[in-house]
């Protein structure tokens, strides 16, 4: 091995003292990369010449309209392909380019394009590129620079490859082709790979690479045939806002050197300039440029044809090139760029083989045939990242009319089709067809955006661990304690291993009398950082590296029964706490919620909030509530308002989406965000009435407090909010604690809990009894692209009075669905499930797992999907009941039972404290 890296380094050695040249006449920064180009990177080489000061003078000034519909800024493959289908809506919108088109990332794009993900919305967006390039085909009668040469995933070990039989198993209802194969009919396939070096592979034969200015080319051109404009050499220099008398932001123009472009809709799809065009309009996003290489081997007879490689375990890809082979990958230590100069057009960086020696090892032992080949170029080039390495999109939620379509994450050409479908939607209709939850801005919240550390951290972690296994349950180590609720400290000390959500620390499970506390982030070691000596907390996420059941499987197991038998307290400070107020809050109530929310005071209502396709946008608790004593628990306020609970994972959308239905309608109404003032203590149980009965004076009966109804109790002293609801199941109540009170309510909740069985329970015992009540979980198995008919929630749609997405609703009230929600329990006791895995009826694939989780109670796996009908019909409640179902998890078919609805206490009885 030793030998072989010294040939490697002295081939770089060579390589790099070729370059150096180039780098002292023209600084750190390359223009050029060396002259030896495969005939791909011919043509790219036309394009990349860098203008004279004198031809500079020369360039006619380009001519800008003075109004346009939407201008567009960036001429890459987001800003290209959202020209196109904006277009293909039938709006024309203004592409301005600062230099020329593809000169920012786009045209040194490795442009590799995979099908499997472990996700399904990526799967679908991937899907959407696809249908984009058949589209142009079809339009031009020419391939708009998709090769489809298939692609390869290796694997080393086995968890990595029941990863992967899990992403083929995901892939079937999308109708992708994937094979699992032996080392050795790998090589048949790649004779290039040493077949002693891996486990086993995947090959997934409709993936293929992207040229990037093909494709630009053939969108520009489709685009400007449709009517569209592209006006190169035209920077941005200022986004113009106006700001009207409630305090709303929104675009009204941009300005260019060459005059001012008047508009409503700008699209932010500046790349890795897209931070700096934010700050431009007042507005932060947490975008950080980073440097991205690969390197491109002397030619090697044979390779042309082959698939694409990835190699997760060697955090690798290998990608064909005319006759040679391009190699890149992530590495633990990437360069985090402070920004990248305006005037940076068709440029590169010197490769820095301190960052990319580590792929050293992993591709030479893959492709040995690369120990003697020589390295004839290398492209280093500017690419955004982001905390959670996926895309920056849609509108943000301080600057109306301000969209993105940003933060590729190197991953910009296979999404760039399937994302500007859903931008050039979510300009034109309101809204993306799709869940477009994970892509969306609004999932990090105003303090996420503003904090360039913690976007740094996360963006680093996301990097370094791009290609790590998925696992169902995984944590960051970067980006921690960023926000801790006002039971923290004392959660820790009772053994809790905290998960993250939305920046906020929240409690995943508890190893009493253990102390987990989560370090700094160590960057794992690199950039000299001192990597942590002890690390008990990544010690406990390694346990969860598994697609069995974990280590703890048990102790979750014994929370979640706690629950069920005796009490168990949940810690759901986290949640978003809103309060609705105003002259028109009624009104507003009634627009924005499918329920009947115009309630008696103190009356709390689950619903359902929704956009006018009727997808549900957000779901949560609102309750009427009248003018109070004064404090955060119970407000002074004038006439009437309410007070609406979302989940914390997703309660900024929600506040988001309520903020601007709003602003939009021109309700008279505002919505205040109490969230931090606040904890929430939810005690759930048999015995959770006991428990509240020894701390305060009040009567918790049934007649004195009703399920769904909501009281101001004093507990100790101290005045709290409580409701009579429950997310699980059971008898409980949730208790809404002014924060100087939280401390003294939850010790004497656990001293009165002692007698009565009281155990402190995590978020991931809370999902399981959730699930396995049946009940939705809003990002999960309740969307933006699922109606509530689908879901099964009809029940919270009132049949009178108007709500926003009501016709959508009508619409299927009436003429049936074409999908529905199902509930399913594996038959078998020891197969775990994760989400994702197809759902057979009478042997046909109709469906998958939207969400999965063990159900303590029957002791087997459960989960919920969207099931279809083979025939496209409609999916009637005859139709679920009477197949024979079976879940495909890895391969493996299992037989499983469905229900409508969950068999666990189907009449409530449970949530109304008939334990008999
Ligand atoms: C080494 C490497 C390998 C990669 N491999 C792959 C791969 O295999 N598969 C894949 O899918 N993706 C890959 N990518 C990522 C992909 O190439 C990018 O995600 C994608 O090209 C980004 O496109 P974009 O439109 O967002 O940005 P860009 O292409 O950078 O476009 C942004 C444009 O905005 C313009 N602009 C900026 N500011 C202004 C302004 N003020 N006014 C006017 N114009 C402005 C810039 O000039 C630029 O042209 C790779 C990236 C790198 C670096």
């Amino acid at each position: 091995m030793t030998k072989i890296k010294t040939f490697w380094i002295n081939t770089v050695d060579q390589y790099c003292s070729g370059i150096k040249t180039v780098t002292n006449e023209t600084t750190r920064m390359i223009r050029t990369t060396k002259s030896k180009l495969s005939p791909w990177n011919v043509q790219l080489k036309a394009r990349r010449k860098v203008l004279t000061k004198a031809e500079e003078t020369t360039i006619p000034r380009p001519t800008v309209p003075e109004f346009a519909d939407v201008v567009i800024i960036g001429g890459g493959s987001a800003g290209c392909n959202a020209l196109y289908h904006l277009a293909k809506l039938g709006t024309n919108a203004i592409l301005l380019e600062k230099s020329k088109l593809t000169s920012g990332t786009t045209w040194h794009t490795a442009g590799m394009f995979w099908r499997l993900r472990p996700n399904d919305v990526d799967i679908q967006l991937l899907d959407g590129t696809l249908r984009t390039i058949k589209q142009l085909e079809e339009e031009t009668g020419e391939n708009p620079g998709f090769i489809q040469n298939g692609g390869l995933f290796i694997a080393h070990n086995e968890t990595r490859m029941n990863e992967y039989k899990r992403l083929v198993t995901a892939g079937k209802y999308f109708g992708i082709e994937a094979h699992v194969l032996t080392p050795e009919e790998t090589k048949k396939l790649y004779p290039f790979i040493d077949e002693k070096s891996f486990t086993g592979a995947i090959y997934s034969p409709q993936d293929g690479t992207i040229d990037p200015s093909i494709l630009v080319d053939a969108l520009t051109k489709s685009a400007k045939g449709l009517g569209s404009k592209v006006i190169e050499n035209c920077p941005v220099h200022k986004i113009i806002t106006q700001e009207n008398d409630c305090s709303w932001k929104s675009v009204t123009g941009v300005e260019t050197p060459y005059g001012t472009i008047r508009t409503k809709c700008v699209l932010n799809a500046a790349g890795v300039w897209a931070g700096s065009l934010a700050k431009l309009a007042g507005v932060n996003i947490p975008l950080i440029p980073m440097k991205h290489a690969y390197v491109v081997s002397e030619p090697i007879e044979g390779v042309q044809g082959l698939p694409n490689i990835r190699d997760h375990d060697g955090s690798l890809y290998i990608k064909v090139q005319g006759s040679s082979l391009q190699i890149g990958g992530y590495e633990p230590n990437p360069i985090i760029l402070k920004s990248v100069p305006r005037d940076f057009s068709f440029g590169l960086y010197e490769l820095d083989w301190t960052v990319f020696n580590t792929h050293v090892n992993a591709m030479v032992e893959l492709v040995p045939k690369l120990k003697t080949t020589g390295i004839k170029s290398t492209v280093c080039g500017p690419e955004s990242f982001t905390p959670d390495h996926k895309p920056l999109m849609g509108e943000d939620p301080k600057l109306s009319g301000f969209f993105y379509s940003c933060g590729y994450n190197s991953a910009g050409m296979m999404y760039g089709g399937g994302c500007g479908e859903q931008i050039a939607s979510w300009i034109i209709n309101g809204r993306p067809e799709k869940h477009m939850f994970s892509y969306d801005v609004r999932r990090f919240t105003s303090d996420q955006v503003r904090d360039s550390v913690w976007a740094n951290e996360r963006s680093h972690e996301a990097y370094a661990k791009n290609y790590s296994t998925v696992f169902p349950h995984d944590s960051p180590l970067s980006g921690r304690n960023f926000k801790k609720d006002v039971f923290h400290n004392l959660l820790i000390k009772n053994g809790a291993v905290m998960e993250e959500a939305q920046g906020w620390e929240r409690p995943g499970w508890y190893q009493p009398g253990k102390i987990t506390l989560i370090p700094p982030y160590d960057y794992y070691g690199a950039y000299g950082s001192p990597k942590n000596k002890r690390n008990d907390y990544a010690e406990i996420l390694k346990k969860d590296y598994t697609f069995d059941f974990p280590e703890h499987h048990d102790v979750i197991g014994s929370e979640a029964l706690s629950c069920r038998n005796k009490a168990a307290l949940f810690d759901l400070s986290y949640f978003g706490k809103y309060y609705l107020c105003g002259a028109q809050s009624q009104e507003a109530a009634n627009y924005l919620f499918t329920a009947n929310v115009d309630r008696e005071v103190n009356r709390t209502v689950y619903t359902c909030a929704l956009n006018k396709h009727g997808g549900v946008e957000a779901d949560c608790t609102v309750t009427s509530i009248e003018a109070g004593s004064g404090g955060v628990a119970d407000p002074i306020f004038q006439r009437k308002a309410f007070y609406i609970v979302a989940g914390g994972m997703s309660s900024y959308h929600t506040f988001a989406h309520l903020h601007r239905v709003i602003r939009k309608k021109g309700f008279e109404a505002t919505i205040h965000d109490a969230t931090e003032t606040m904890g929430i203590l939810s005690i759930q149980g048999p015995n959770s009435r006991y428990i509240l009965e020894e701390i305060t004076d009040k009567d918790f009966s049934d007649k004195e407090f009703p399920f769904s109804t909501s009281k101001i109790i004093d507990v100790k002293g101290c005045l709290v909010r409580a409701f009579r609801l429950s997310f699980v199941g059971e008898l409980g109540y949730e208790l809404h604690i002014p924060s100087q009170s939280c401390e003294k309510v939850f010790n004497s909740l656990m001293e009165a809990g002692k007698e009565h069985g009281l155990k402190l329970a995590g978020f991931r015992a809370m999902y399981s009894l959730s699930c396995e009540k049946g009940y939705h979980l809003w990002n999960s198995d309740l969307r933006i692209d699922d109606n509530p008919i689908e879901a099964g929630l009809g029940f919270v749609c009132r049949r009178y009075g108007d709500y926003n997405g009501k016709k959508a609703v009508n619409n299927l009230r009436v003429n049936g669905v074409k999908r529905k929600l199902v509930h399913f329990h594996l038959k078998d006791k020891n197969t775990p499930l994760w989400g994702l895995e197809a759902i057979y009826r009478d042997d046909k694939l109709v469906g998958y797992l939207r969400r999965a989780e063990y159900s303590y109670v029957y002791s087997n796996s459960i989960g919920q999907g969207y099931i279809t009908h083979p025939l496209g019909e409609n999916v009637t409640k005859n139709f679920i009941e009477s197949g024979k179902y079976e879940i495909e998890s890895m391969g493996k078919r299992y037989p499983a039972r469905a229900y409508l609805h969950s068999p666990f206490d189907p009449e409530n009885k449970r949530l109304q404290g008939n334990y008999n």
